[in-house]
């Protein structure tokens, strides 16, 4: 079912629905964009795709002649959705995404509930091993938390993950008329490319001390670094090694520093 702004009044009315902020419903009612956003997927073979929240189905419309699963947290969306696409390949599931196993999927596309945006991301990110696309709308304040490069004011250890594993672009803002109810700002999607390959240990081994190291974004690297290794000596040591000006904030140190830091303290480079 197509969903613009008729059918959504409709749908909403239909179920008697109450719909929750606190979830972050806030409804594509733009059909054109819907679309759009579904086309960045495009699997070529017979690619597991999941939907996070597909809400009244404004996205999943179109994603109908896919493989794909869509969990939906909200049981009485789910019920509605599981009725309305009964004979097709959708499967709906009932569920938290933060409990639910991602292993499996090949590509993941959202219009990201905003309250847990950055929970979801990072979930997707660690456990989702199999992925190799994901495509996001998210508020478009939220978006330069995963984009910012080093000496960027929202610079971080999310960023810095992305940018091991694979790479993120900015696409299309979809303004905030596009949803109903709508929200008090503009959306942003967003696209990341994922290289299976590069899902290691290592790297996520490194964003946890990354995560560590930011933890006091105004301190010093060497500050942090000292709290993160309890030794002040090895942390000074470990920064000449690496040419890491000390007084530098972590903020101002690059992913490739970061990968030679953690190589020089786990592989004695
Ligand atoms: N995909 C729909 C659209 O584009 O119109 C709805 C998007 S709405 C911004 C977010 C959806 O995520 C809502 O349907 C909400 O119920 C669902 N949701 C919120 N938290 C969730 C969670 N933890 N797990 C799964 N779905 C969740």
């Amino acid at each position: 079912m197509i969903v613009d702004s008729q059918t959504c009044k409709e749908i909403i009315k239909l179920l008697n629905l109450n719909i929750k902020k606190s979830l972050g419903q806030n409804f594509l009612i733009n059909p054109n964009i819907s679309e759009s956003i579904a086309n960045y997927l495009l699997p070529i073979n017979d690619e597991k795709i999941l939907e996070i929240g597909p809400g009244l189905g404004s996205l999943t419309h179109y994603l109908s002649n896919y493989t794909t699963t869509c969990l939906e947290i909200d049981p009485i969306l789910f019920k509605f959705l599981n009725d309305t696409y009964k004979n097709t390949n959708l499967n709906f599931i009932n569920g938290d995404i933060l409990k639910f196993d991602v292993g499996d999927y090949d590509m993941i596309i959202s219009n990201l509930p905003y309250y847990i945006t950055t929970d979801i991301v990072t979930y997707l990110l660690l456990h989702a091993k199999k992925a190799k696309r994901m495509v996001f709308m998210m508020q478009k304040e939220a978006v330069n938390r995963f984009c910012d490069t080093v000496n960027c004011k929202d610079y971080s250890p999310i960023g810095i993950l992305i940018s091991l594993l694979g790479k993120i672009k900015k696409e299309i803002i979809i303004s905030k008329n596009n949803f109903y109810p709508s929200p008090n700002v503009d959306s942003q999607m967003v696209v990341i490319d994922l290289d299976i390959n590069k899902k290691t240990r290592d790297n996520y081994a490194i964003y946890k001390m990354c995560k560590s190291l930011f933890q006091n974004k105004r301190k010093t690297i060497l500050n942090n670094l000292t709290m993160y290794l309890k030794d002040k000596n090895k942390a000074i040591q470990l920064l000449n090694k690496n040419n890491i000006n000390p007084l530098l904030r972590p903020e101002n140190i690059s992913v490739e520093e970061y990968v030679k830091l953690y190589q020089s303290l786990h592989f004695s480079v």
